[in-house]
């Protein structure tokens, strides 16, 4: 195996899903570092510092929320958690301890594919020279345009007039385009604490902002609701 080839850790107890995401990984040119616990998986993730790391959440031993906020506290390295259908609360406390994404077990190809491509060019941007200092750039998806320096919105090339609030919405979905973001993330980003009493601020404003963006907000394209966990802002194109 050549070293220029990605390298991709999974961290998973069970050999049939193993077994699958090699055989996936391997045919896309990634390398794959195989651990089966969480104890094995930190020490790989310190010694072959991987672009991306894909985590089983049911793991014998440590379990899979422990491995995040360990692998936490010294890389940012995107980290995919796999979960069991029905699991919503370990999946929100996943990305609440810094979890990049998941994925419901049984998954497909399809999504592993749009999941790491997500999480890796979110990487590549933080890593690489695109940094805060580079200009924000200007978000398309489908009919949708966002201009984040000029703070402008379109749809279908009609100027869109949302609040500052709105605004500052849109513009955290924008930069984790494709990614998966809980209520508390927004809570915090966007509203600045997690309060009980403002818990409901981003159901009533993704609510709004839909009948803004949305050319049928009752069947939401652009800005779809992950049930039971938060919200993913489509996947677009940004220059
Ligand atoms: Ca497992």
């Amino acid at each position: 195996m050549s070293s220029d080839k990605t390298p991709v850790l999974v961290i998973e107890d069970e050999a049939p899903i193993r077994c699958f995401l090699r055989a996936y990984l391997e045919s896309q040119d990634f390398r794959l570092i195989e651990a089966e616990s969480g104890e094995e998986g930190i020490g790989l993730a310190a010694s072959h510092q991987p672009a991306l790391i894909l985590l089983d959440l049911g793991l014998p031993g440590m379990d899979g929320l422990e491995v995040i906020r360990r692998i936490r506290q010294w890389t940012a390295t995107p980290i995919l958690v796999l979960s069991a259908r029905g699991k919503e609360q370990d999946k929100i406390d996943a990305l609440d301890a810094g979890a990049d994404d998941y994925l419901t077990k049984p998954f497909g190809v399809g999504e592993l594919s749009a999941r790491l491509r997500v999480a890796l060019r979110h990487s590549a941007l933080s890593a690489g020279g695109a940094g805060d200092s580079a200009p924000a750039p200007v978000f398309r998806c489908g009919e949708l345009t966002v201009d984040l320096a000029a703070r402008r919105v379109r749809l279908a090339g009609q100027e869109v007039h949302l609040t500052p609030i709105e605004f500052k919405l849109l513009a955290f979905l924008v930069r984790h385009a494709g990614k998966v973001v809980t209520h508390r993330q927004l809570l915090k980003e966007v509203w600045g604490s997690v309060r009980e009493d403002q818990a409901h601020y981003p159901r009533l404003y993704v609510h709004q902002l839909r009948h803004k963006i949305e050319p049928d907000p009752a069947r939401p394209r652009f800005l779809r609701t992950e049930t039971g966990i938060g919200y993913r802002l489509e996947d677009g194109e940004t220059n």
